[in-house]
C-alpha cells in the first residue's frame, strides 16, 4: 500500500485526481473526506494543503505527493522529484511598480521584496550576488509595493494580468514551475514497486495525450509516399479496402506533427482522414 498526498482544494486538486483516474485508479472522493482508499490499486489518497505536502512526504506520513515545483523548492525538504506532470504551468517572477526605470537585477540591491516564496527568493538573490531583503507574506502579495511594505514582489504569474491590474510590471523570471510527482527518498522495496507501476501508467497517459490515432484512405500507388509522411511508432498498418486499388493506412502520430503534414497528405491523395484521441499508449 502506498500513500499519496494531493491538494485538498485548490488549483491542483481536480487535475491531480483526474491523472490518477486516467491511470485507471478507481476511488471514491465524495464528501469532505480527508483520505480515501483506491478500489483497484494498492493506494491511499490523502487530501492536504499543498504547503504541507513536502513535509509529510519527507517524514514518511505520505510516500508520494502531487504539488507545484515552486512549493517543493520553497519548502526545501528531503524529497525526490520523480516526474513532471504537465499541468499547472506557471512562473515565479519578480515585479516592480510600473513606473520604475528598471536597469537590471542590480536595482534590487538594498531593496525589500515581499513574497510567499522567501526561501526561493533568498536563494535566487544569493546566487546572483544581490543584496536584497525579503518580507514573507501569505497572500495578496501584489499590493505590497502600493502600501509601502516592499519595493518589489515575487509571485506566481501565469498571464500577468493580476500584475497589470495592480500597477506592476514583471522584470525577472525566478523559476518555471509545473505540477510534479514527489517521493519520499527511502521507500521500501514494496512501495518502490507500486511507484514503478504508477509511473509506468503516468507515462502511458502522457504519451497518449501527445499522440493521435490516424486513419486515412490512400490509392495503392501512393502508399509509400504517404507512409513516409507519417512519423508513426513503426511503419503504418496498411489494410486493403473493398474498393479495388485503395488501402486504409493506420498510424499513431504526435498532434503537432499531424498539423504539419496535413496539407502534404491531402496533396499526396489521402482521403477520409480520421484523427482520434488515444486513451493509453505504451511505447
Ligand atoms: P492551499 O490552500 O492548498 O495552500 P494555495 O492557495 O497555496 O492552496 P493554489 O492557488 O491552489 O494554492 O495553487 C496551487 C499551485 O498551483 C501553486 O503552488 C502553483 O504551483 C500553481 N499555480 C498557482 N497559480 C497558478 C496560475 N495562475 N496558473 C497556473 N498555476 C498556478
Ligand atoms: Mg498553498
Amino acid at each position: 500500500m502506498i500513500r499519496i498526498a494531493v491538494q485538498k482544494s485548490g488549483r491542483l486538486s481536480d487535475k491531480s485526481l483526474q491523472l490518477l483516474k486516467d491511470c485507471g485508479i478507481k476511488f471514491d472522493n465524495g464528501g469532505r473526506k480527508l483520505s480515501t482508499q483506491a478500489k483497484n490499486f494498492p493506494m491511499e489518497i490523502l487530501f492536504l494543503r499543498d504547503d504541507d505536502i513536502p513535509q509529510y512526504v519527507a517524514n514518511g506520513v505520505a510516500d508520494l505527493g502531487i504539488l507545484g515545483l515552486n512549493e517543493v523548492e520553497e519548502k526545501d525538504q528531503d524529497v525526490d522529484v520523480i516526474k513532471q506532470l504537465g499541468f499547472a504551468g506557471c512562473r515565479l517572477s519578480l515585479a516592480v511598480q510600473k513606473d520604475v526605470d528598471y536597469p537590471g537585477l542590480e536595482w534590487f540591491n538594498g531593496k525589500k521584496v515581499a513574497s510567499s516564496y522567501t526561501t526561493i527568493v533568498k536563494r535566487f538573490f544569493a546566487d546572483k550576488g544581490i543584496d536584497a531583503t525579503t518580507e514573507e507574506i501569505g497572500g495578496s502579495v501584489e499590493i505590497a509595493p502600493g502600501i509601502g511594505l516592499a519595493e518589489g514582489i515575487c509571485d506566481i504569474v501565469s498571464t500577468g494580468s493580476t500584475l497589470i491590474m495592480n500597477g506592476l510590471k514583471e522584470v525577472e523570471t525566478v523559476m518555471y514551475s509545473e505540477a510534479v510527482l514527489i517521493s519520499n527518498p527511502n521507500l521500501s522495496i514494496e512501495k518502490k514497486e507500486i511507484l514503478d507501476k504508477l509511473t509506468f501508467r503516468i507515462d502511458a497517459v502522457q504519451n497518449a495525450q501527445k499522440s493521435k490515432y490516424i486513419l486515412l484512405n490512400a490509392p495503392n500507388d501512393k502508399i509509400e509516399e504517404i507512409s513516409a509522411l507519417l512519423p508513426g511508432m513503426k511503419s503504418p498498418t496498411v489494410l486493403p479496402l473493398a474498393e479495388e486499388g485503395w488501402s486504409s493506412l493506420h498510424s499513431v502520430i504526435e498532434e503537432n506533427d499531424f498539423w504539419n503534414v496535413i496539407d502534404q497528405l491531402k496533396d499526396a491523395g489521402a482521403q477520409g482522414i480520421l484523427v482520434s484521441p488515444i486513451e493509453k499508449l505504451i511505447a
